[in-house]
């Protein structure tokens, strides 16, 4: 197994002491927001509704549940059948790096092994898109028909949330392959941040738009969802145009699609692209991902701040990994990452940022 972080890799997100922020951070807001979700007055910033009890947060059948769940996504990413790609090289190809002082706290968040695996069973792969993604969709839909049995039927703007966000995770298992060149698969170690974000964080705070329409229902117009429905479309349009583009020329440099785009060579021998959606900002896919993301929170209505936690934290979460993403791009490509820069000046925003 490969080592994450070699005697001179820099720390991020603040170092050990970041990272202990962040461990207490992290479940402590998603507590918050589940209960403000339920809450009357649903008031994001104000102070935290009342912790239930223990004997109401445990449950023996919810352990069952999420135990079962586990287990069957388990298997069905262990059946036989199915297409077996290859990932990206491992930065450490040539050697291998044994870093002797690591900081325990700042290693459980990040995670120490890049792809621990046992035989053929990838553990950060796994957690990356099944068991929580797919969850987020179940937890969505149960919603949906609770909503349903309580008032009769789904409201335009539960339908809404649910259908974008369905066809978000619905794209990401389509595209299953393109998340062997991502980030999290590449660079992060299998750690809390990742252990804890995929099978917690995201389908309990990403479906925080439901689950605030259950308790809080909202009105909303043909004319405004079809304005919604167009946002939505617009930020899948821009985000699938800009990540298949990358993975294509990835893949295949001289695939017709993309083999009449502008480049840059770099001394690694890969190119990078200068037209195309990759000439319009430098990172065009968050800024899709970051329309989308407005799209789901306005069915909600404007009444309350809780819907659009996603947004808010979202922006802050791509606006860091941009920084993150760039000074690593910035050590692969030296120069020509220089040139790049130089020749598309935005990052995420044209005219903006
Ligand atoms: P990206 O898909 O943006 O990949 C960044 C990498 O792309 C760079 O490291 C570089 O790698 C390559 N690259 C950058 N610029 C160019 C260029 N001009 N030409 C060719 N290659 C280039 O990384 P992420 O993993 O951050 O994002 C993947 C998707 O996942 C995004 O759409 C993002 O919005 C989404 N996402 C969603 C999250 C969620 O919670 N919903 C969380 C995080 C991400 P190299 O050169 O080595 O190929």
């Amino acid at each position: 197994m490969a080592s994450l972080q070699g005697p001179r890799a820099p720390l991020e997100f603040g170092g050990p002491l970041g990272a202990a922020g962040l461990l207490l951070l992290l479940p402590a807001t998603m507590f918050h927001l589940l209960l403000v979700a339920r809450s009357g007055p649903a008031r994001l910033l104000g102070p935290p509704p009342y912790l239930p009890g223990l004997e109401v947060l445990w449950s023996p059948r919810a352990l069952l549940l999420l135990l079962t769940w586990l287990g069957l996504q388990a298997a069905l990413y262990l059946l036989p059948a199915r297409k077996v790609a290859e990932g990206q090289e491992l930065k450490d190809k040539s050697r291998l790096c044994y870093p002797i002082n690591g900081n325990l706290i700042y290693d459980f968040f990040l995670g120490r092994e890049l792809n621990p695996r046992i035989c053929s069973f990838d553990f950060k792969y796994f957690c990356e898109l099944r068991p929580g993604l797919i969850g987020w969709v179940f937890i969505n839909l149960a919603l949906l028909v609770q909503e349903a049995e309580q008032r009769g039927s789904p409201s335009l703007a539960m339908w809404l949330v649910n259908g974008f966000q369905l066809l978000y995770v619905g794209d990401a298992l389509w595209h299953e392959e393109a998340i062997l060149t991502t980030m999290d698969i590449t660079h992060d170690g299998f750690g809390f941040m990742l252990a804890f974000g995929d099978l917690a964080w995201v389908p309990f705070t990403y479906s925080l738009q439901a689950q605030f329409l259950l308790y809080h229902p909202q009105p909303l117009g043909l004319p405004m969802a079809a304005v919604i429905c167009l946002i939505n479309a617009i930020g899948y349009y821009i985000f699938r145009g800009a990540n298949s583009q990358k993975n294509t020329f990835r893949k295949n440099p001289s695939d017709p699609s993309v083999s009449g785009l502008e480049t840059i060579p770099t001394a690694t021998g890969r190119q990078l692209l200068v037209s195309g959606w990759w000439g319009m900002v430098r990172h065009p896919n968050y800024l899709g991902d970051l329309i989308m993301a407005l799209a789901w929170s306005l069915p909600c209505g404007v009444s309350h701040l809780l819907p659009y936690f996603y947004v808010l934290y979202f922006t802050a979460l791509l606006v860091h990994r941009e920084a993150r993403d760039e000074r690593q791009c910035l050590q692969k490509y030296g120069r020509a990452w220089q040139e790049y820069c130089r020749r598309v000046p935005y990052r995420i925003l044209p005219y903006i940022y």
